[in-house]
């Protein structure tokens, strides 16, 4: 059964801190592999971040980061959705990182996401993609309305990130709000 939807959204045209073979210059601190020379920490901000398009209610850079708008946290913060961080920046006090604590278990057995290239040092694969159909574990009922987060991340290289789900309720608010960028993928429990 259909229990919530991911959240998605367009690009923004920009970068946090990578593109996905390489880390950009400038981002100290910012961890990679040793072997496969991949970013290890995925919650690395780069309080430079400048956003290009800033069209959008929700959107993701190039390197797998949802970024969200001030109406967007805004509406959160109304909501009261509890598990959820926003991480600022020092460029701009209109866009943040929204990041859900709580995490869903996405389940192998159902769901057959493709695989690449495992790294033996970092302990992640280069790349995991075909996320849909996407199957929660130990799920049976619709989530209650807020923000969660699966625990595998997909795409490619330095772009990796975990899908953003969010309960039914949830979706049919932002939508109401007519919030610009939103797109939804059914996930089953
Ligand atoms: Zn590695």
């Amino acid at each position: 059964m259909i229990i919530g939807y991911s959240l998605y959204g367009p690009d923004n045209d920009s970068y946090m801190c990578s593109d996905c073979e390489n880390i950009h210059e400038g981002m100290e601190g910012l961890k990679a592999c040793p072997n496969c020379g991949y970013r290890t920490d995925f919650q690395y901000v780069n309080k430079q971040f400048k956003m290009k398009r800033r069209v959008y209610d929700f959107s993701f850079t190039y390197d797998g980061y949802p970024i969200c708008s001030l109406r967007f946290k805004e509406f959160c913060v109304r909501q009261k959705y509890r598990n959820l961080e926003f991480d600022e920046f020092d460029t701009t006090n209109k866009f943040y990182i929204i990041r859900p604590t709580e995490i869903l278990e996405y389940d192998l057995t159902r769901s057959h996401p493709r695989f690449d290239k495992f790294c033996d040092t970092c302990r992640n694969f280069e790349s995991v993609t075909k996320p849909y159909p996407a199957y929660i574990q130990n799920i049976t009922k619709e989530l209650a309305d807020g923000f969660y987060r699966s625990d595998l991340m997909f795409a490619s290289g330095n772009e990796k990130s975990p899908l953003i789900i969010i309960g039914k309720e949830t979706r049919e608010r932002l939508k109401k709000e007519k919030m610009k960028g939103l797109e939804f993928q059914e996930i089953n429990g």
